[in-house]
């Protein structure tokens, strides 16, 4: 019987004796030899008790090993739970004690600080290094190279995936073999991938952009990628010329036209730049044309959903936007029970066969979020222009409601980011003790400019609405962000809580 993602994705590669990965460092590896690693995992995880729907935990540096772990996982039946690198022994703590896995793998140098933890919430606790090295390397060391996979349908769990959680405790989303493979065949198709395709791979693979979007079209349509152990502006500059297309969130491009050796003729090989995960300003969308000549298509999806919307990949790519649904999805914009009027501002809901099957063991949560008919209620907000491109406003709850109106901090930052010598701006709302949130901005100056925040905020004055207008401005010389390059707001209203108080 057909396990549905391995068959599609993985398999393949068994016979394949091109290159599949190409590694920072100019050596490759070929289809039939990461195969063979995949096999090896997936064996090893079997001997270290993993059976079908188990969950595989893993918390490890990118690397090709790493990439087979989660062939692996899927191989065997069992549920794939990559965990960001940057999360502390506590927060491994709940995550195995909601998910309870049967194996945690993480690296060497955390044993020690993580086999309490593991012990604690029942897993084998296993380690593999960014060189794929570790107590679980030498549990493949003898397993067999050829795997039959354990039979899988579409309905099956491949993944959880944790929610970034700015708002309370993670939650797991759970996905399905359909999810992943219906949404890689979209947009594969979409975005016109094929075997002669080679994709810049910078991305971390434990979050959905760089995990499913990018590993799994590559694998889906048979094409390389270049896969490097994170964003090394070096290394991308120096391999772009090899790639036909990247991947990124908006802080590699503004890190790239950062640098003057990021040219035309450096991406003359380059047939698509993809961005997501984060609003891309329609500003680095303009600089990033001009000088390169390519429009870079943004595309908007979320860990619960894989991806919703794109832009065309012929047709007008719209800056500030997100594009149009995709083949297959829904999507509606919602306000007090009612689609609204077009050109007006709700909340997005969509609904198809990407979108998750609720969150692991947590059936209240998932019953707010998911309809009983499907539609998902994302808690982004969102407008369609009269042509129909979405366009993201902002987290729901990053909403600002002053004085009784809706501001939608967008549209405020869009002003901001207008202003000479802004570089961007973030708006939040504080606690003000007259308009219950007042709205505030943090600006973050063009290199070279002192800026002054009062003159920026003057400079608003004909362009938005007064109860619009920040109420107070900071400088500062970054904005917090997290690895997938969201700025973390929640982290700038703790930092200025206090401003209006009193
Ligand atoms: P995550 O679940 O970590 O992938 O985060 C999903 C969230 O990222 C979405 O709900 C959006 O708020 C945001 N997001 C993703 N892509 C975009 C985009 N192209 N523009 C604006 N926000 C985005």
């Amino acid at each position: 019987m057909a396990n549905m993602l391995y068959d599609a994705l993985f398999a393949p590669l068994r016979g394949r004796e091109g290159a599949f990965l190409i590694l920072a460092d100019g050596s490759a590896l070929s289809g039939r030899v990461f195969h063979a690693m995949l096999a090896r995992a997936a064996h090893a995880l079997r001997a270290a008790g993993v059976k079908p729907g188990d969950r595989v935990a893993v918390q490890v540096a990118k690397s090709p090993q790493a990439l087979a772990v989660y062939g692996a996982a899927v191989a065997a039946g069992a549920v794939f739970l990559p965990l960001n690198t940057a999360y502390t022994p506590a927060e491994v703590a709940y995550f195995l004690g909601n998910a309870t896995p049967r194996v945690f793998l993480c690296d060497p140098a955390r044993e020690e600080a993580l086999t309490p933890v593991a012990a604690g919430q029942g897993a084998r606790l296993m380690t593999l290094d960014g060189t794929g090295q570790g107590s679980f390397a030498e549990a493949m060391e003898d397993q067999p190279e050829e795997i039959a996979a354990e039979p899988r349908g579409p309905e099956d769990l491949a993944a959880i995936l944790y929610t970034s959680g700015t708002t309370g405790r993670s939650k797991g989303a759970m996905l399905t073999h359909r999810n992943l493979l219906s949404n890689a065949e979209v947009l594969a198709d979409l975005w016109r991938f094929t075997e002669d395709d080679v994709l810049l791979h910078a991305l971390p693979i434990f979050h959905t952009h760089g995990l499913f979007v990018a590993s799994n079209i590559a694998l889906l349509t048979g094409g390389r990628m270049i896969f490097l152990p994170g964003f090394d502006l070096e290394a991308v500059l120096r391999l772009m010329p090899q790639a036909t297309a990247m991947m990124g969130v908006p802080t590699f491009y503004t890190r790239l036209l950062d640098d003057p050796r990021f040219t035309r003729d450096l991406t003359a090989g380059m047939r698509l730049f993809v961005s997501g995960s984060a609003p891309l300003l329609a500003e680095t969308h303009r600089a990033f044309e001009a000088r390169t000549g390519h429009r870079i298509l943004e595309r908007y999806g979320m860990t619960e959903t894989n991806m919703n919307t794109s832009n065309p990949y012929e047709g007008e790519r719209r800056a500030g936007t997100v594009g149009f649904p995709l083949p297959g999805v829904d999507l509606r914009i919602m306000a007090e029970g009612a689609e609204v009027a077009p050109g007006e501002a709700g909340v997005i809901e969509v609904r198809g066969p990407n979108v998750f099957a609720g969150y692991w063991q947590m059936p209240e949560k998932t019953a707010e979020e998911l309809r009983p008919d499907g539609w998902f209620i994302t808690g982004d907000i969102g407008r369609r222009d009269a042509e129909g491109y979405v366009q993201i406003v902002g987290r729901a709850k990053d909403l600002v409601i002053s004085g009784g109106f809706n501001i939608y901090p967008v549209e405020v930052e869009a002003e901001l980011d207008a202003q000479p010598g802004v570089l961007e701006s973030a708006v939040i709302g504080l606690p003000h003790p007259d308009f219950g949130e007042a709205v505030f901005a943090v600006l973050v100056p063009q290199p070279g400019v002192t800026l002054d925040p009062q003159a920026v905020l003057d400079g608003l004055r004909d362009r938005l609405a007064r109860f619009k207008q920040p109420k107070a401005a900071v400088v500062v010389e970054a904005l917090p962000r997290n690895a997938m390059g969201k700025v973390q707001k929640a982290d700038l209203r703790k930092t200025y809580a206090g401003w209006f108080a009193g």
